[in-house]
């Protein structure tokens, strides 16, 4: 199944829909190609054919309440872009960890929700095991661009789990 960026009449993203759910949309006027897909592909009806889209806009802005994101751990590691904030490896899925500042052990002992945005880092497993249940100032460690602050994100994050296709890069910040 293709994947259609949907974007807002304002053309910030909005969310991800399959081609054929793409393809009602555009059959029902409610939406424009911005992008068409690079392979080429036509989509006719009876009436018209437009090119199979990558990135379709809504022709009606769509108000978005918008909301606070979700904790979770792939969000955690989505902010941080994969990269441990202590030494600023790159990393994977799969060899990325969740590092509590505060540690967990500290959270319960003392009431402190522990999974939250502000508490939560990305890092390695080597700083992950050097920082063990310290806090931060008892570690040595810091945090690898002194400007970084663990934050909320005002809205959610997307998590991509494939290769994005590189005419939606323009739409969607990184
Ligand atoms: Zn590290």
């Amino acid at each position: 199944m293709v994947q259609v960026l949907v974007l807002n009449a304002s053309y910030e993203p909005l969310h991800i829909v399959g081609h054929r759910r793409a393809i009602a949309l555009l059959l029902g006027g409610k939406v424009e190609v911005v992008e068409p897909a690079r392979n080429g592909r036509v989509v006719r009806s009876a009436r018209a054919q437009f090119p199979l889209p990558s990135v379709i806009r809504l022709r009606r802005y769509v108000n978005v309440p918008q909301r606070g994101a979700v904790w979770s751990r792939q969000a955690v590691l989505a902010r941080d872009r994969l990269t441990c904030v202590y030494c600023g490896k790159q990393l994977t899925p799969a060899t990325a960890t969740i590092d509590h500042v505060l540690p967990q052990r500290y959270c319960r002992v003392h009431n402190i929700p522990a999974n939250t945005w502000t508490n939560t880092v990305a890092a390695c497993a080597a700083c992950q095991a050097r920082k063990c249940d310290r806090l931060l100032h008892e570690s040595g460690l810091k945090f690898h661009d002194p400007t970084f602050e663990p934050r909320r994100p005002r809205t959610r994050y997307w998590v991509l789990s494939s290769e994005i296709a590189p005419e939606w890069r323009q739409y969607i910040e990184f």
